[in-house]
């Protein structure tokens, strides 16, 4: 069910739109979007995409960065495209299966005609293959 965003929410998007803002780059390494997660402590990590034949996304990046760094809960993810960050968008469908995985209670920001709204991860994979255990 869609969920209003918070003010938090509005400073996750800020550190997305400043992570890609400061790595844009259309040319060469094609890094275009930026994410930005936060974890249940507060903390924020951000990531750029890896362009390549399977490159990494955005949030793949943000991710992996805030596991590294110990942390294993997170509660909203969101990412943007462009040289400012001006596109909300949505997490492509390898990143719903790792968020799934991962944080399947992390609210994922979202857009649409009406304006941004945060749904879970697990919302955004309905019949979707889970890790036996
Ligand atoms: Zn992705």
């Amino acid at each position: 069910m869609k969920k209003q965003l918070e003010p938090a929410d509005y400073e996750l998007l800020a550190c997305a739109r400043e992570a890609i803002v400061r790595n844009y780059d259309a040319e060469q390494f094609h890094h275009t979007v930026g994410a930005a997660v936060r974890c249940a402590d507060g903390q924020i990590f951000t990531g750029v995409n890896l362009y390549s034949m399977h490159g990494a996304c955005a949030e793949q990046v943000a991710l992996g960065a805030a596991v590294t760094a110990g942390q294993r809960e997170f509660t909203c993810i969101v990412a943007v495209r462009g040289a400012q960050g001006e596109e909300v968008v949505p997490p492509c469908g390898n990143c719903r299966q790792i968020l799934l995985d991962y944080a399947p209670k992390c609210a994922v920001i979202l857009e649409d005609t009406e304006g941004m709204f945060k749904l879970y991860a697990e919302e955004l994979l309905p019949f979707a293959f889970r890790v036996e255990g």
